[in-house]
């Protein structure tokens, strides 16, 4: 039964793989391109954190904090505690991928607070989210044990709403991303050529989120044709 879903069958091939490939180029693009920018200190040579708690302030958001959380890349804004948390390779460092990155976890705090509408969506749907991850794949396979169309249906469509909240993420991570650049900017926290390896950065990370979405499309597309051409007993 698994070996049906997860074997190497043309739609796995021609869909997903690609997508799964995409997606692993994506993360080394990412790492690569942070590690090269990280070698770069910020003429004006200020941390992740100063950047985040300048750019917060002024934003008159004083009573977000900023913290500082262990690990690579694991740097979010956390908006049930109202928390910037910068990881180790940004909170302290200079550099201008370390500013960055912080000035984006900001630009979701500043999101958050002004109630960018994307955002709101997004975190309206996480329950919905949360279920479709959890019910989709398991509803499936009942329906492929069943011979129930009705079930597989409901799977998909559970399927579905994960792939949305991928969706809904892309202009949230790009607004974000959009919105540190012109702050660096504006704030002349970062220099114009600075701003060339920063925006490479950001970049970077906003292709994870639509490789994200493709490797998502690509497995609701695999499951729409598995299904599509079916006949029921239902
Ligand atoms: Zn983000």
């Amino acid at each position: 039964m698994f070996g049906y879903y997860y074997g190497f069958d043309w739609s796995y091939l021609v869909l997903v793989l690609p997508a799964l490939l995409l997606a692993l180029w994506a993360q080394a693009k990412v790492k690569s391109t942070y590690a090269r920018y990280s070698q770069v200190r910020s003429y004006r040579n200020i941390t992740g954190a100063q950047a985040a708690r300048t750019i917060l302030d002024a934003n008159g958001l004083r009573d977000v904090r900023i913290e500082h959380i262990a690990g690579n890349l694991t740097d979010h804004y956390d908006p049930r505690t109202r928390v910037v948390r910068l990881s180790d390779s940004v909170y302290n460092s200079s550099s201008i991928a370390a500013v960055g990155v912080a000035a984006h976890e900001v630009g979701h705090a500043v999101q958050h607070a002004t109630h960018y509408s994307f955002l709101t969506l997004r975190n309206a749907i996480i329950p919905l989210t949360n279920l479709g991850s959890t019910l989709s794949m398991p509803l499936i396979l009942l329906g492929l044990i069943f011979n129930s169309s009705s079930l597989a249906l409901a799977g998909i469509v559970l399927f579905s709403l994960v792939t949305l909240f991928q969706l809904i993420t892309l202009p949230v991570e790009f607004n974000a991303s959009n919105r540190a650049l012109r702050t660096l900017e504006g704030y002349h926290m970062l220099e114009p050529d600075e701003l060339k390896g920063t925006r490479k950065v950001l970049g970077a990370a906003a292709m994870t989120y639509v490789a994200a979405l493709a490797v998502s499309l690509a497995q609701l597309l695999r499951l729409v044709l598995l299904f599509g051409g079916r006949r029921n007993n239902d």
